[in-house]
C-alpha cells in the first residue's frame, strides 16, 4: 500500500512540476524590494493558485511550491482558512530534499498537527542551481480515498497490472495487456506534453476497471489541457493558446492561399473604470465582454484574452472589408452590453485594430500590424474600428 501511495504521489509531484513548466516556461526568480514575489519565466506565480487548486480539486492532495524552504504557492490552509504562505518546511525535508538535491518520500510528516504521506521533488533552474521544491501531501487518514478515487491513473495502472499478473490466465492476459499498452501509450503522450492524443475507443467502451482507467486518463488529459489552454478569469483561450492557434491558422492559410484577419481589441479607459467602480466590477466586465466576443465570433474564427483588457480575435477566410463590417457590428453589441454588478449597471466601449494577413508574414508581424492599428484607433478617439 505504501509503495503505491509513494509512486502515486511521485507521479503527481512530477505532473505539477510539468504543469508549471508548460504553463510558465522559464526559470524561478524572486523579485521585488519590500514585498517579494516569485516569478517563473515572465509570470508572477505568487498568489496564483490556479494550478495547485485544480490539482487539489481533482485528487484531494495538498500541493505546495516552495522557494527554497518557504511555501510560496500552497493549497494548505490554517485553522482560519488562510493559506500557509511563507511558512517553512521541516528541517528533515530541508536536509533530505534541498540539501541532498534529491527527491524524497516521507511516510509521516506532521503539518499543523496532522499526519501526512508526502513526496518532495527538488526544482532546478536552467543553470542547474536548486531553487526550491514541489511537495505533495495526502493525509494518512485519507489515503485510501486517494488510492481508490483519485485520478492517479498511473497508480491504478500499477495496481491493476499486479492484480492481472497474479490472477488472470496467460491467454486472457494477452488481450488485456494490449489494452493496457494502449493506455500506457496514451499516458506516455501526456507525459511528453502532447495533450491532443486520442485513446482507442475500444478501451473506453469497456465496462471494467480497464475502461474506468481509460476514462480516468481522458479526464487527466482534459484537466491538464484546461489548465494550460484557458484563461482562468474569463474561460476563453489564453494568450499562449491564442498564439498557437494563430500560428496553425496561418500555416493553413498559406497552404490554401486564404486571406485572414487579425484583430486586437482593447477596452477603453479601463483603468478609470476599475478606479471608479472597483476591480471586481472590472472583472465582471472582462467576463461578460469575453463571452460576447466568443459568442459573436463563433465559428468564424477564435478569440483569446491577449493581456489584461486586451483581446485577440482571428477571423478565418475573410477579407479586410468584410471583417471591418463584422467588427463594427461587434462593437455595436459591446456598446449595448449592460454589465451589472452590486446593483449598478454600466456600459463600456472598445477600440479595435484590424490587419489582413497574408502568407508572407510572420506571426509576430501580423500581430504587430494589428497592434499599430489599435494604437491608431486609440489616438483617433477610441470606441472605433481602425484598419
Ligand atoms: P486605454 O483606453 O488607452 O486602453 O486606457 P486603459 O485605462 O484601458 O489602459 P491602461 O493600459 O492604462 O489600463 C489598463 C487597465 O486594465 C489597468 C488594469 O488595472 C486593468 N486590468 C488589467 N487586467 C485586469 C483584470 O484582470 N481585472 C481588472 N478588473 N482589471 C484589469
Ligand atoms: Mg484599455
Ligand atoms: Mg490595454
Amino acid at each position: 500500500m505504501q509503495g503505491e501511495v509513494k509512486s502515486g504521489l511521485k507521479n503527481l509531484a512530477l505532473s505539477v512540476k510539468y504543469a508549471y513548466d508548460i504553463a510558465y516556461p522559464g526559470d524561478y526568480v524572486l523579485v521585488g524590494t519590500e514585498e517579494l514575489y516569485l516569478k517563473k519565466g515572465d509570470a508572477i506565480i505568487s498568489g496564483d493558485y490556479q494550478i495547485v487548486d485544480k490539482i487539489k480539486e481533482e485528487t484531494g492532495v495538498e500541493v505546495t511550491l516552495f522557494y527554497y524552504d518557504a511555501r510560496i504557492v500552497t493549497t494548505l490552509m490554517d485553522e482560519q482558512g488562510e493559506r500557509q504562505i511563507g511558512s517553512g518546511a521541516h528541517a528533515l525535508i530541508i536536509k533530505n530534499v534541498l540539501e541532498a538535491e534529491s527527491e524524497h518520500f516521507f511516510s509521516s510528516v506532521m503539518i499543523q498537527g496532522v499526519e501526512y504521506f508526502a513526496y518532495y521533488t527538488p526544482l532546478f533552474n536552467s543553470d542547474g542551481s536548486i531553487v526550491g521544491m514541489i511537495g505533495v501531501a495526502k493525509t494518512v487518514e485519507n489515503v485510501e480515498k486517494v488510492v481508490y478515487k483519485a485520478i492517479l491513473p498511473i497508480l491504478i495502472f500499477a495496481a491493476i497490472s499486479m492484480i492481472l499478473t497474479a490472477f488472470i490466465s496467460i491467454r486472457f492476459t494477452d488481450r488485456l495487456v494490449k489494452i493496457i499498452k494502449k493506455i500506457k501509450e496514451f499516458l506516455g503522450q501526456i507525459a511528453v506534453g502532447n495533450l491532443n492524443g486520442q485513446l482507442n475507443e475500444k478501451v473506453l467502451d469497456r465496462q471494467d476497471e480497464l475502461g474506468e482507467m481509460g476514462r480516468f486518463t481522458i479526464h487527466l488529459q482534459k484537466s491538464l489541457r484546461e489548465l494550460i489552454e484557458y484563461d482562468a478569469l474569463t474561460g476563453i483561450f489564453n494568450r499562449r493558446s491564442g498564439e498557437m492557434k494563430l500560428k496553425l491558422l496561418m500555416e493553413k492559410a498559406e497552404k490554401n492561399a486564404d486571406t485572414f484577419c487579425v484583430v486586437l481589441g482593447d477596452i477603453d479607459f479601463f483603468k478609470k473604470f476599475n478606479d471608479v467602480y472597483g476591480h471586481e466590477f472590472g472583472d465582471e466586465v472582462l467576463r461578460q465582454v469575453s463571452q460576447l466576443l466568443k459568442k459573436t465570433i463563433g465559428k468564424k474564427g477564435f478569440v483569446a484574452r491577449w493581456g489584461g483588457e486586451e483581446f485577440l480575435i482571428v477571423m478565418d477566410r475573410i477579407q479586410l472589408i468584410t471583417c471591418e463590417q463584422e467588427i463594427w457590428e461587434l462593437l455595436e453589441r459591446i456598446r449595448e452590453l449592460e454589465v451589472s454588478y452590486g446593483g449598478e449597471s454600466m456600459h463600456v466601449t472598445m477600440t479595435f485594430g484590424i490587419h489582413e494577413g497574408n502568407g508572407s508574414q510572420s506571426v509576430h508581424e501580423v500581430l504587430k500590424a494589428a497592434d499599430e492599428k489599435l494604437y491608431e484607433g486609440k489616438l483617433n478617439g477610441r470606441n472605433r474600428v481602425e484598419r
